[in-house]
């Protein structure tokens, strides 16, 4: 079992996304029925059953299709057509906050969990700093080997706990109430993570000398740690433990991560993905839309085929 398994591109999306850019039209209608669904699921729960989510949906698929000449394949695929709806949602929930009263509530009112923190407030943006590329790789690189280390070592708690620290930024006490420790125990898991990850720091320094170490990079920093730990999707499940974790297959370490990832983080793309997965029904609703979409959107094919 292991986690961040969207990343990268796997082969099956390669090859669709290779038939993709050589114009085939069955390429991409497949590409469709297979993402529409979690991402239909991912606009409901920002705006809801609505006309609109259908149509935000649709705008991703063909924002994917026009941006496809600058698809990176070491990204992964499924993430980059998130980002892309993300972004959709976003125009549209601006253009309807400069009209509020024509929909009668407060488009913010619509987020939740880690999603609400994620707009910057001013405080939060003056206190931003921005990393450079490579600090950022290099973050990626030693949080996400901190966490397949702990994954190796079947230490699931730990990871759920660290997730709640650096992802959702809560206090040690507050994570020990939710997960029913002891603070002190909270307390020890943060500073054996944070000593792991001065090591790694440490290794690259020897290794590639000290330009290419971390001493800069704040790693208390919630703003930034959140943001790469979403953009890079660090602890999500791949979409089949969803679907174990779904029909309560999974052991008991497992099952309590994702219900954290899914309930108290609130990974807005794991719980499009997992209700997606819980609704069969709506995939046979869907194939009417999904024909719509591939009607309106093949045309951006062609052009994008030269
Ligand atoms: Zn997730």
């Amino acid at each position: 079992m292991t986690l961040a398994a969207p990343l990268p591109t796997d082969d099956a999306d390669r090859y669709l996304i290779a038939q993709i850019r050589s114009g085939q039209l069955h390429a991409w209608k497949q590409l469709i029925d297979r993402y529409h669904g979690r991402l239909a699921a991912f606009a409901r729960s920002r705006l809801g059953s609505t006309g609109e989510s259908d149509d935000v949906v649709q705008e991703a698929f063909v924002g994917f299709l026009t941006s496809l000449p600058h698809f990176d394949e070491a990204r992964s695929l499924e993430t980059y057509l998130f980002s892309i709806l993300r972004y959709k949602i976003g125009e549209y929930l601006a253009r309807r906050k400069r009209a509020p009263e024509a929909f009668g509530f407060d488009p913010d009112e619509l987020a939740h969990g880690v999603e609400a923190t994620e707009s910057d407030t001013p405080s939060r943006a003056a206190a931003r700093r921005e990393l450079s590329r490579r600090q950022e790789q290099l973050l990626v690189v030693i949080l996400r080997r901190l966490i397949d280390e702990l994954v190796e070592r079947q230490k699931l708690e730990e990871i759920q706990m660290i997730e709640l620290l650096f992802y959702v930024g809560l206090r040690n006490k507050d994570v020990a109430a939710r997960m029913g420790r002891d603070e002190k125990a909270v307390a020890g898991v943060k500073f054996r993570a944070l000593a792991r990850l001065r090591e790694y720091v440490d290794e690259i320094r020897e290794r590639e000398g000290a330009a290419a170490a971390l001493d800069d990079v704040p790693l208390s920093e919630d703003a930034t740690i959140a943001r790469i730990w979403r953009e890079h999707r660090l602890t999500c499940p791949k979409r089949s433990t969803l679907g174990s974790a779904l029909l309560g297959l999974l052991d008991d370490p497992w099952q309590r991560f994702i219900e954290s990832h899914l309930e108290t983080v609130g990974c807005l793309m794991c719980r499009a993905n997992r209700d997606d997965l819980a609704q069969p029904a709506a995939a046979a609703a869907d194939a009417g839309t999904q024909d719509r979409i591939f009607q309106s959107s093949v045309g951006f094919l062609s052009k994008t085929g030269g």
